[in-house]
């Protein structure tokens, strides 16, 4: 029997997804999907070549693209010094943690009938795997995960800027570092630029925990840092998780049919990942000290590609480091695995403000994905056009809106002006034009586009069955549907075959033509994330959602990293409250080694917490330390055990717990998003009969790592 901590959630290729957020484990599965020769055929048995329709539409947006600039295959190319020799990179647990063989076919051709060959170029600069000098002093690994790993010489040693996501592809880098420029000397200090788990998830494969502890290493980050590494993903974290398998194409194997990369790097590590808490914090706009020696200035730059993030730059190598706010691509402005909207607009303010500190003396521009700049003309080409590209956005989209564009509309009316069009770095291999100006128009005036049709509309599935009555049952919709298929009519056809599937979640046929459908418009997009989208909707239509089963377990650093109301705050998200009807409670819980008090209360279907307060008639006192709490936050002792041998005291009617155990959700991370596509297996109809979620202890919560983008 399936225990509550096992999810079922193993996937085929997944395990980089779930990496992301530490929570979950299936290597064997991820290892077997990706054993198919990416260049036999299509990977799937219902999987269809691209048409001549969309060959056209490939071909077309190649003729207009800027090929003649080929500065960034110079770039990518620069100073390299070493390639990393193996393909795969193990885990400590004995799986791949990283596979690069997976995109080796990439290379074999120079063009594939479907990808997009913006996006084929990319991912071809991706392939980059292996050590490159930037400048004397400067060295990047790249190509070992998502992001790339930065090494600056100190007095003492080396100073490490985003060490990763996972602790094994670290060690991997390090390695391969030390054998050819790393002279041998330790790391000195460690700066995360960012709160992404890409930019600092690998931090404990360089430097022992100890060594920070004790002084000899620092560890630098942007003010509030481990409280937004945390926050940004917790309350809607298991949607997020579930959102991943589209935007990253998760069940995806890399094929030309299949997932081609990420745009930002080609994947995600599935290593261990773990967090040291920084020891020193940038907390004015701008601050300067010295680093192990070298003198850096630090630009905060909050709210922008990250809740907290900042840019360094180096004075005496003029070397500008741009963190993420900087990189060879369109970032996201909105998010599709869901986050919330992002600030264009300042976004631009810190390129300009970057540009005209640093910008116009820089010599070098480096950042965490992607590969360098040199020389200041470029620089500056590169930060007035990633300056313009946010701020052009931000701008042109509210024009639009003011007119009466509205969300529905705006992405088919809003472009990218040609002079940004025609840098390569500004075109979109994170964010879309597309889906990041729905963004701006969400940020600003949220998604109702003011037709009270819209406005509380039906679900779809209540509407669907009398379109599809309308329009003459599920055969004439099947015929017409094929018809604009055969057309290359793909968006017009994806309307009422949709309706279809809505309205009949189980006509395989319908579901099939869907897929065609999405598999087509797949093809043809230069965005990874709406490409994966596409084609991941495609694959679950044809399959459903696979079964499975995998432990979890959650990250004790990242657990550690958050606070006690945000974990009581999951709580009220996670807990039933059509079940909490008659429930009527208030709690007080002390923590006393970290001196924090809270009133838990039970009102109106509504669990609430508030922060220093105590009730004076409270029906139980739960009293425990925070670090034992965090024991059952991560799920490795159960709050009953800690009362059983005594590390929790209570005090009153102990049976609150189990009300509170009898309400609480384990979110499954595989909900049905296309209809019709949620496979039951006996193990999956199991876990639901077994009563395992009347078991949950009310303070386990899964919470779910921070995710890397
Ligand atoms: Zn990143």
């Amino acid at each position: 029997m399936t225990t509550r901590r096992q999810f079922l959630a193993s996937v085929p290729a997944a395990a980089a997804a779930f990496s992301l957020v530490q929570n979950f484990c299936f290597e064997p599965r991820a290892a077997r999907a990706q054993q198919i020769d990416p260049l036999q055929g299509h990977f799937h048995d219902k999987g269809k070549a691209p048409s001549k329709f969309t060959i056209e539409v490939l071909e077309q947006a190649k003729s207009a693209l800027p090929l003649a600039d080929t500065r960034d295959f110079d770039e990518q190319k620069r100073g390299f010094i070493a390639p990393m020799k193996d393909l795969k990179i193990m885990a400590d647990a004995g799986h791949v943690a990283w596979d690069m063989e997976r995109f080796q076919f990439l290379d074999t051709q120079d063009e594939f009938d479907s990808i997009h060959a913006s996006l084929l170029r990319q991912s071809k600069l991706n392939n980059n795997y292996g050590l490159y000098e930037v400048i004397p002093g400067i060295y990047q690994v790249r190509g070992l995960d998502l992001s790339d790993i930065s090494f600056v010489r100190g007095k003492t040693g080396w100073i490490v800027f985003d060490p990763l996501v996972t602790a094994e592809v670290v060690r991997a880098a390090w390695k391969l570092f030390q054998e050819h420029a790393g002279e041998g000397l330790p790391v000195s200090a460690v700066i995360y630029s960012h709160t992404h788990g890409d930019h600092w998830g690998g931090v404990r494969g360089i430097v022992d925990e100890a060594d920070v502890r004790s002084g000899k290493i620092s560890v630098i980050a942007p003010v509030d840092f481990m409280e937004f590494t945390v926050s940004e993903n917790v309350y809607a974290g298991n949607a997020m998780n579930r959102r991943l398998f589209y935007q990253y194409g998760l069940l995806l194997p890399a094929a030309p049919h299949g997932y081609v990369g990420q745009g930002l790097g080609q994947a995600v590590s599935a290593g261990a990942s773990g967090l040291i808490a920084p020891t020193r914090y940038v907390e004015k706009d701008i601050e300067e000290f010295e680093v192990d020696g070298v003198r850096m200035i630090f630009q905060n730059t909050p709210n922008t590609e990250a809740p907290r993030e900042m840019n360094t730059y180096i004075p005496d190598m003029k070397a500008l480091w741009m963190a993420e706010n900087v990189i060879a691509s369109l970032h996201n402005i909105y998010t599709l695995r869901g986050a919330q909207v992002r600030d264009p607009l300042r976004w631009s303010k810190y390129i300009g403000d970057a540009l005209y500190r640093f910008g116009l003396e820089a010599e070098v521009m480096f950042a965490s994905h992607h590969w360098p700049r040199w020389g200041n003309e470029r620089i500056q080409e590169v930060l007035r056009g990633q300056r313009d590209l946010y701020a052009h956005m931000n701008n042109q989209v509210l024009h639009l809106a003011n007119q009466g564009v509205t969300i529905n509309e705006i992405h088919n009316v809003y472009e990218l002006p040609k002079g940004l069009q025609e840098k390569w770095f500004c075109r979109g291999y994170h964010g879309s034009a597309q889906h990041n100006a729905r963004g701006v128009v969400q940020r600003y005036l949220g998604f109702w586009d003011c037709n009270p049709t819209t406005l509380i509309p039906l679900s779809p599935a209540d509407s669907a069955p009398l379109y599809v009555e309308m329009m003459g049952g599920a055969g004439k919709i099947m015929a017409r549907g094929r018809e604009l298929h055969d057309e290359g009519k793909y968006l017009l056809a994806s309307e009422i075959v949709d309706k279809l599937v809505q309205a009949e979640p189980q006509n395989q046929d319908a579901k099939d033509l869907l897929a065609d459908i999405f598999e087509q418009i797949g093809y043809q997009q230069e965005n990874p994330g709406l490409r994966n989208s596409f084609l991941a909707a495609a694959y679950e239509l044809r399959s459903g959602i696979p079964q499975g089963e995998t432990a979890s377990s959650s990250s004790p650093d990242v657990i550690r990293a958050m606070s006690t109301e945000l974990f009581l705050n999951f709580l009220g998200i996670r807990m039933d409250s059509r079940k909490a009807e008659d429930m009527r409670f208030t709690v007080n819980l002390i923590t006393p080694d970290n001196g924090e008090k809270f009133i838990v209360e039970l009102e109106n279907a509504t669990l609430t917490n508030i922060e220093g307060f105590l009730a004076d008639k409270p029906d139980l006192t739960l009293t425990i330390n925070r670090s034992d709490l965090e024991q059952t936050m991560m799920g490795a002792k159960t709050l009953e055990a800690q009362i059983a041998d005594g590390t929790a005291k209570v005090e009153g009617d102990v049976s609150i717990l189990k009300q509170l155990a009898s309400i609480m959700v384990e979110f499954d991370p595989r909900f049905e998003i296309m209809p019709g596509t949620k496979a039951m297996t006996p193990e999956a109809t199991g876990y639901v009969e077994s009563g395992i979620l009347g078991q949950t202890d009310p303070y386990e919560a899964v919470p779910r790592q921070t995710i890397a983008e």
